[in-house]
């Protein structure tokens, strides 16, 4: 650990631990974030499992609609859209697996026993070839998993030369931050491509916890906050903070919306 580290977290004022009476971000202390700052990406990283699996659907769904078409004679878009999902799948796998190896090694972590839902498929997982044994799928998730829970160890990677993207890319130094910054965009990029990218259902009001407000010129769309579907109908609403990524639960934004004041907000 380095002590010499006293810059504040690289997300400013969206910083998870902004102190609006200071104006200042917490200390960053893993690579250029603080710890919680790094609860999102996490959990983004973490979903890349699933985007995965959905990804294999969607390239089983255009490959035999391209089948389809051929018979038919009609266009070729679908086998195009089978490819660009491929690439990407594989691009996951390379992604995850490589950065998993690095954690790893920095964490020494050896055996990936502790993956405990894949570890039953293999027990030589840890080979030096990023792409080596295991389906790509439990590949992703055993990686996804590791990445999620060790993201500290991640972000505060120091820069190592990895094929970024592929093992035909050039090689280049990456940090962990980078690396985080390359499996979020993953994740983004997953879902844009499975059509997930709906605009977020914004709702009025400033958030309770760092200065964005919706008033601000950045918020003219709709924003800061915004709130979330649950999967079942009984469970409760979220509302998030799309600057500063804070969650409430609903009731406190109905309380807000009737008092105009968050509850447990002191008002200055
Ligand atoms: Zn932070
Ligand atoms: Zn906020």
């Amino acid at each position: 650990m380095d002590d010499t580290t006293t810059s504040l977290c690289v997300n400013g004022t969206r910083c998870h631990g902004y102190q609006p009476d200071t104006r200042a971000a917490s200390p960053a202390t893993a690579g250029p974030w603080c710890t919680p700052c790094l609860d999102l990406p996490a959990r983004d990283i973490r979903a890349l499992t699933l985007d995965y699996l959905d990804l294999a659907q969607l390239h089983e769904a255009s490959l035999s609609q391209a089948l389809r078409d051929r018979t038919t004679g009609s266009h070729e878009s679908p086998l195009l859209i089978a490819g660009q999902v491929q690439a990407l799948q594989a691009e996951i796998v390379h992604a995850a697996t490589t950065w998993e190896q690095e954690v790893r090694a920095a964490a020494r972590l050896t055996q990936p026993e502790q993956a405990a839902p894949v570890a039953a498929w293999h027990t030589t997982i840890t080979h030096p070839t990023p792409t080596g044994a295991g389906r790509p799928g439990h590949q992703v998730q055993r990686a996804a998993t590791l990445l999620a829970a060790h993201i500290g160890t991640l972000a505060s990677l120091p820069a190592t030369t990895v094929f970024p993207a592929g093992c035909e890319d050039q090689p280049t130094d990456m940090t962990g931050a980078d690396a985080i910054g390359h499996l979020t965009q993953l994740h983004q990029r997953a879902r844009g491509m499975l059509g997930r990218t709906h605009p977020r259902p914004w709702i009025p009001g400033d958030c309770w916890h760092c200065p964005a407000r919706d008033r601000d010129p950045e918020w003219a769309e709709g924003g800061p906050l915004w709130r979330d579907t649950p999967r079942h109908a009984e469970d409760q609403p979220t509302v998030y903070c799309a600057a500063c990524h804070h969650t409430r639960p609903y009731t406190d934004y109905e309380q807000y919306m009737t008092a105009l004041e968050w509850p447990g907000q002191v008002t200055a």
